[in-house]
């Protein structure tokens, strides 16, 4: 009998802070490719950000590994954020790859992402590099245009109507962000102040 090759959700974000549309995606997606694994990857610096304020990155990292904790299928990857300089997918998808020799990647984006995927580095290199799964997200089309055949699949999942934009507005204005983030990134936002005084965009 053949065993098929393992395969490796990778799912990178800001996620400043993550939320259940993030979680949602990557269990959507998990389900559908029958991956094995689905590894969190937080940013570094991240380039389409650099004139916004970003909350530092072992903020992040720590928010991502409360929300991922109780799901087994769900680990966290700290390559980005342990990388100097600003972070590029293709730098993320190379050491993923040299660390997992022989497994298949699955690189999950948002359908607003993967509008803006021909403008990342090496853009021709990604696709060598992982499949794509482009999920639907309120407010964006979802699309292919553009983009090589075959390299991309759609998913359409719930629609949970949650960016990380908010959350921080929210919280910057004393508003709820419960069951729009895990319980547990509710109190690490609360605990640590994130998103007070501050006023980005
Ligand atoms: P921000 O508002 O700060 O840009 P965000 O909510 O877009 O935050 P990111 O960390 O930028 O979150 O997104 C990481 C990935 O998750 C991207 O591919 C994005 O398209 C996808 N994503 C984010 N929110 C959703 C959602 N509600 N539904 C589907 N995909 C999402
Ligand atoms: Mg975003």
């Amino acid at each position: 009998m053949t065993s098929r090759r393992p395969r490796l959700g990778v799912m990178g974000g800001t996620f400043d802070p993550i939320h259940h549309g993030h979680l949602v995606a990557a269990s959507e997606a998990a389900a559908r490719f029958e991956l094995d694994e689905v590894v969190f990857v937080p940013t570094g610096r991240p380039t389409f950000k650099q004139h916004q304020r970003v909350s530092p990155a072992e903020h992040r990292y720590l928010m991502t590994v409360i929300a991922t904790a109780s799901n087994p299928r769900f680990t966290v990857s700290r390559v980005d954020v342990d990388r100097p300089g600003l972070t590029y997918t293709v730098d993320t998808l190379r050491e993923l790859r040299e660390a997992r020799p022989g497994t298949d990647l699955y690189f999950i984006t948002g359908a607003d992402a993967i509008e803006q995927i021909l403008t990342w580095k090496d853009a021709d290199e990604l696709w060598k590099m992982a499949h794509f799964v482009a999920v639907s997200r309120p407010g964006h089309r979802l699309s292919a245009e553009g983009l090589p055949p075959g390299v991309v699949s759609m998913l359409e999942v719930p629609a949970l109507a949650i960016s990380s934009t908010d959350c921080r507005r929210r919280a910057e204005a004393g508003q709820p962000v419960w069951y729009l983030v895990p319980d547990g990134v509710v109190q690490h936002i609360a605990k640590y102040g994130l998103y007070r005084g501050q006023h980005d965009e």
